[in-house]
């Protein structure tokens, strides 16, 4: 588990004792025990607290919001790490979402969350992509003009995309898009190294393993609709203390609607409600429940959902992929004249570096200065990602040594020892298993509305049942819903209209039971198509 640095204080655990008017509930989980409230809130994070916040807009106040975490915030989480050498106290340092990604530009809307950056004043600064220095074995190597010749392509597969898009064509990998472009690294490392800069990065899988569709959309809705700039934030309240900080414009100081320290281990649902069972042994009893955990909690059963999920709904769980990207933190001391070593370069300013290895593609490729100007001047703070599930997989010391190994190569054996060193394991935290989601080659948007599908009174909002902002803090913003920024305010407002509307039930969203491929006709199963066997005879096996 992470050590997280609760800016209120520890808020009380206690059960909301208000019932409501004769509540239908799954049949046999019908407890009188349980405590009582129109909506279920399951989750804590963006979308929960979005969720929570659009119920109270519209004035409904019985609603309790369950998270296992001892704060608000969810995959937007912090540490303490290294030491301040002027205050003696440590630094505090981002394990998730770290930037708002998409700010503004003239004319266009603003990202709803770059609003609330600056509406709770979140100290942040630019991420200046073209303030990088590129290195291979042999040390600084010049190679940036290779993330040009990528962008070039990339505008390719962007006109491409939109065609396979209109024309409803066939989706195609990133892979494939980008070999039309004529983007094809194959064993040059410096442009592998490139293009995971470029891609792999972000959308934290390879190109092969990525939908060439929906990544352009993915990044055209955040990057072309709001701007292409990207703020890191580094807040020593930490960057979740924006959601907490809405979170209080709505909740009172130790609200009883919040429950957090709270595992939810099973959830019964049905069309007229919601029972929400917890491993302390605790239960509610909700008329609608929006549960907003992330893709890896729904990919590894966490939850008991009763009944079992329809089949339909588990394709759609299994249908998106869950990324895993992470972060591993070094701090270095200063050298003898106060500078660092990544500061000796042609510009001690630079923010990024760029490491091309010579066999393994993304090996601990980018490394970002967290001392550089306008970041947290002097920390030296160093941080690099890699191949997430390896070293996720590894111990401390092993990433260490090999971190180290390429730090050498790029400046040289006499760097110093790190003072300190950490980083998180996505992967395997229980509550999130892996980082952010991923549209991987070939899911059809009916499959991926079946992971936002509706079960009856349960409803889903979580990050990734965004079809356009998967992977972002920002969700849905452009439906109608004024203000609306993530899919859990969506989900929110609509559940509110139906109860606010005295409504029976609310309209459920479009879910598919089957979802046909495009090129799986029997008339089109023919030896001219290359279909000579049947893949249904089984000779006798
Ligand atoms: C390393 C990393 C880097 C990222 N970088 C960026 C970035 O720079 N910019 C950006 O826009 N986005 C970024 N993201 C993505 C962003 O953090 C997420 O999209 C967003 O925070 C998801 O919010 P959510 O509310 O949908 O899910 P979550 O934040 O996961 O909230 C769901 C909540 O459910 C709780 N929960 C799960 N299981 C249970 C259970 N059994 N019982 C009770 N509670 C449970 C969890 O504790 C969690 O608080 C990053 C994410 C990571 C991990």
């Amino acid at each position: 588990m992470f050590t997280y640095l609760p800016l209120r204080g520890a808020l009380l655990l206690s059960l909301l004792q208000t019932a409501i008017a004769s509540p239908a509930y799954p049949r046999n989980t019908q407890n009188s025990t349980c405590t009582k409230a129109k909506v279920a809130v399951l989750g804590a994070g963006m979308a929960g607290i979005a969720a929570a916040q659009s119920l109270h807009n519209a004035s409904i106040s019985d609603f309790v919001v369950i998270d296992v975490n001892s704060y608000i915030g969810g995959r937007v989480a912090h540490t303490t790490f290294g030491i301040n050498s002027s205050t003696k106290q440590p630094y505090t340092v981002e394990l998730g979402a770290n930037w708002v990604q998409g700010l503004v530009s003239d004319g266009g809307p603003e990202n709803p969350i770059w609003t609330l950056a600056k509406k709770w004043g979140l100290e942040n600064t630019y991420s200046n992509y073209s303030s990088i220095q590129t290195y291979d074995q042999d040390g600084s190597a010049d190679f940036a003009r290779l993330l040009d010749n990528f962008e070039d392509a990339y505008s390719t597969v962007e006109q491409d995309a939109g065609t396979i898009l209109t024309q409803n064509l066939q989706d195609r990998t990133m892979r494939t898009g980008l070999s039309i472009a004529d983007w094809k690294p194959k064993k040059d490392m410096q442009m592998q190294a490139a293009e995971w800069w470029e891609f792999d990065w972000e959308y934290a899988y390879s190109p092969d393993q990525s939908s060439q569709t929906w990544a352009i959309v993915n990044y055209n809705t955040t990057f072309y609709q709001f701007s292409g700039d990207n703020n890191y934030v580094f807040d020593q309240r930490g960057f979740n203390y924006f959601i907490e900080s809405e979170a209080y414009t709505f909740l009172q100081s130790n609200d009883t609607r919040l429950h957090l320290n709270t595992n939810i281990t099973s959830i019964a649902y049905s069309n007229s409600g919601v029972t929400i069972t917890n491993a302390d042994g605790s239960c509610i009893q909700a008329d609608y429940a929006i549960c907003t955990f992330s893709l890896g909690v729904l990919q590894n059963d966490v939850v008991d959902f009763q009944p079992a999920l329809p089949a339909w709904k588990q394709t759609g769980i299994e249908g998106m992929q869950m990324g895993t990207y992470t972060k591993i933190f070094f701090q270095f001391p200063p050298g003898s004249d106060g500078t660092f070593f990544w500061e000796h370069g042609p510009d001690p300013a630079t923010q990024f570096f760029l490491y091309a290895d010579p066999v393994e593609r993304g090996w601990y490729p980018v490394f970002q200065s967290l001392s550089a100007p306008g970041f947290i001047e002097g920390s030296g703070i160093f941080f690099c990602n890699s191949r997430s599930y390896r070293a996720e997989q590894q111990d401390d010391d092993a990433t260490k040594a090999e971190v180290m190994a390429v730090l050498k190569k790029m400046f040289g054996a006499d760097i110093p020892d790190p003072i300190d060193f950490m980083y998180p394991r996505w992967s395997t935290e229980p509550w999130a298993y892996g980082s952010y989601s991923n549209w991987p080659p070939g899911l059809s948007i009916e499959t991926h509305q079946n992971l936002r599908a509706n079960l009856g009174r349960l409803w889903f909002a979580g990050e990734a049942t965004s079809a356009e902002y998967y992977g972002f803090l920002q969700g849905r913003v452009l439906m109608g819903l004024k203000g609306a920024y993530t899919e859990g305010q969506a989900v929110g407002t609509t559940i509110a209209e139906c109860i606010g509307g005295n409504k029976t039930d609310c309209k459920s969203e479009p879910s598919y039971q089957t979802v046909r491929g495009c090129t799986t006709s029997e008339r089109q199963l023919t030896p001219e198509n290359g279909w000579f066997v049947s893949s249904m005879d089984t000779f006798g096996f």
